[in-house]
């Protein structure tokens, strides 16, 4: 049963060494990580979980499928096999350095579905920052000048072990045809596994951020047949990460650009390919070299804690699991001024003023007041704003207005705004 995988393999406190021309970091890790049964386990991993029987519980998963992972994921390096009982024989699944350093993808991607993908089947836990006890949200920033990182800053070239070919994932398991398409049920990272959770899907998610964005381009990087191209591309449009553009009617011209929600993914990119490049070695070098443009220095991307600035460190970084469903979009924190600044970039908005308004069962919902200019209308404020913010965030109310409440010096007068909209209510509000 489960616990009859055999220990065997690297030296988990140290890179692997590849073969020379072979299969470099990135198609290494594309291999292993893009995989949504492995994804999984190591998410539950961190979560503390160290059991077959406790894997087995947590995720929808077969005992064949969980033993090959298992075996797998030990067999790399990422958990070291440790036998706690004989008779009948039981074994731990112990993380070690190589998967532990895996905290970062694993938070920018719960990051990345909390912000983006609100209609969860299971509630994602709140995550909390040690250090300074708040909720937190991760934000790239570069080692180097300690500035965020934005997509646009950062250079990408091949390196040394890079190029298509080598990059192309080389498969970790021995898979039936019908796992390779997906399917699990887990309800947790919906459309992370979707983009992630196998390795062309993967692997054409890289070639977009690298600026691949026709059919034939991506058929002739990946390698790949054109159905499966066809199919992946068709999932990416579905789950609104990739958009086409520029349809001149020959399939082999349709071009596909990053949507907002498929760019602001780029944080799990950089991190599973900055991982690859610690735990990979290549004999020729490194398969890619990234540059922070902003400050010039070769990029090492750390996280930061949105709320103190501070950067994270994995063990500051706590499941804090005891708020009423505080990841759901009504009663997220609404964070007035944000919104406000994105709706003030309307060339029409003159005056904005963003409020909580209650919303089921124990949070708060954005509702926007606009002071606007003539034709101005709801429908295009909505457009622009969706566009420019995830959907949790978005107002979910716009009320057009002439003027905005204000006291004799100026302030506006939120608590005005907001009296309509909390009468009959009893919580207490900021
Ligand atoms: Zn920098
Ligand atoms: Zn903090």
């Amino acid at each position: 049963m489960g616990d009859d995988v055999v220990a065997q393999g690297v030296d988990p406190a140290r890179a692997t060494l590849l073969e020379a021309g072979g299969t470099n970091a990135v198609g290494r890790m594309l291999g292993l990580l893009g995989d949504e049964w492995t994804l999984l386990i190591l998410q539950h991993s961190m979560w503390g979980l160290r059991r077959y029987g406790q894997f087995m519980a947590a995720i929808p998963i077969s005992n064949a499928v969980l033993t090959s992972r298992l075996a797998l994921l030990t067999r790399e390096g990422l958990f070291d096999r440790h036998v706690y009982q004989h008779n009948p024989p039981r074994a731990e699944y112990r993380p070690t350095a190589r998967s532990r350093s895996l905290w970062t993808v694993l938070l920018a991607i719960w990051d990345w579905e909390r912000q983006w993908v609100p209609e969860h089947a299971q509630r994602l836990p709140v995550m909390r920052h040690a250090a300074c006890g708040a909720d937190f949200a991760p934000v790239v920033g570069c080692a180097a000048c300690g500035e965020a990182v934005a997509l646009r800053d950062v250079g990408a070239e091949w390196g040394p072990s890079g190029s298509w070919e080598r990059s192309v994932p080389a498969a970790a398991t021995r898979r039936r045809s019908e796992v390779e398409g997906g399917g699990v049920q887990s309800g947790m990272f919906p459309d992370t596994m979707a983009i992630f959770g196998n390795r062309w899907s993967s692997a054409l998610i890289g070639a977009a951020f690298r600026g691949v964005s026709r059919f034939s381009e991506f058929e002739a990087s990946l390698g790949a047949p054109p159905t499966l191209i066809a199919d992946r591309l068709r999932v990416f449009q579905a789950i609104g990460v990739l958009q086409p553009v520029d349809n001149l009617g020959r399939s082999d011209w349709m071009q596909y650009r990053l949507t907002a929600k498929g760019r602001a993914f780029f944080p799990v990119v950089l991190l599973t390919l900055q991982w690859a490049d610690r735990w990979y070695h290549a004999p020729e070098g490194p398969a890619l070299a990234m540059t922070h443009r902003a400050c010039g220095a070769a990029l090492t991307a750390v996280l930061q804690c949105d709320q103190c600035e501070r950067q994270l460190a994995g063990a500051d970084v706590v499941v804090a699991d005891d708020h009423p469903d505080p990841l759901m979009a009504g009663s997220e924190h609404i964070d007035a001024a944000a919104i406000e600044d994105v709706l003030m970039e309307h060339p029409d908005v003159r005056e904005v003023a963003v409020i909580g308004a209650p919303a089921d069962p124990a949070g708060e919902t954005p509702v926007a007041f606009v002071v606007g200019a003539d034709g101005l209308t709801v429908e295009a404020l909505m457009e622009f704003v969706a566009t420019r913010l995830p959907p949790a965030r978005r107002p979910t109310v716009v009320e057009l207005i002439d003027s905005l409440p204000r006291t004799s010096v100026g302030k506006v007068l939120k608590r005005d705004l907001r009296a309509p909209y909390w009468a009959g209510h009893d919580r207490s509000t900021t």
